[in-house]
């Protein structure tokens, strides 16, 4: 169910990596290694891409702000990350799935050229995630 794989022996353009940290829950593992999957066929990837999910309701970006998830592209390789518990009463495994979705739309913007930016992600991740959950 995890796929760990040191940097190394990523393949360019190869699917992404997924890794799940200790303390996710069992569930959310399974249902985000799932959309991976489905996703994976609407997203042409250029590029070697680590997905982790760590346990807990938020994340906390370089910049300092907290967030359900995040877009990299660094010298340590391009990423993303994403909160992987859901917040009680609040959000679900569907807004995780959500995230997940919205970090992929930035990585088109980045695959593509374009400006990272809000403008257009909300409405493509949920393009994708309905792609995806169809198949
Ligand atoms: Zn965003």
């Amino acid at each position: 169910m995890v796929t760990i794989s040191s940097a190394n022996t990523i393949d360019m353009a190869s699917s992404p990596i997924l890794a799940i940290r200790r303390g996710v829950s069992r569930s959310v593992a399974r249902r985000i290694k799932r959309l991976l999957g489905k996703l994976m066929p609407h997203i042409p990837m250029k590029h070697a891409l680590v997905v982790t999910v760590v346990p807990g309701n938020v994340i906390q970006t370089p910049s300092g702000k907290r967030a359900f998830g995040l877009f990299r592209a660094s010298g340590n390789g391009i990423e993303i990350c994403i909160a992987g518990t859901p917040i009680r009463n609040m959000t679900t495994i569907d807004d995780i799935e959500r995230t997940l979705c919205h970090e992929f739309a930035h990585y088109e913007q980045f695959r593509d050229g374009r400006r990272l930016q809000e403008r257009g992600v909300k409405v493509r991740a949920e393009n994708l995630r309905r792609k995806a959950l169809a198949a």
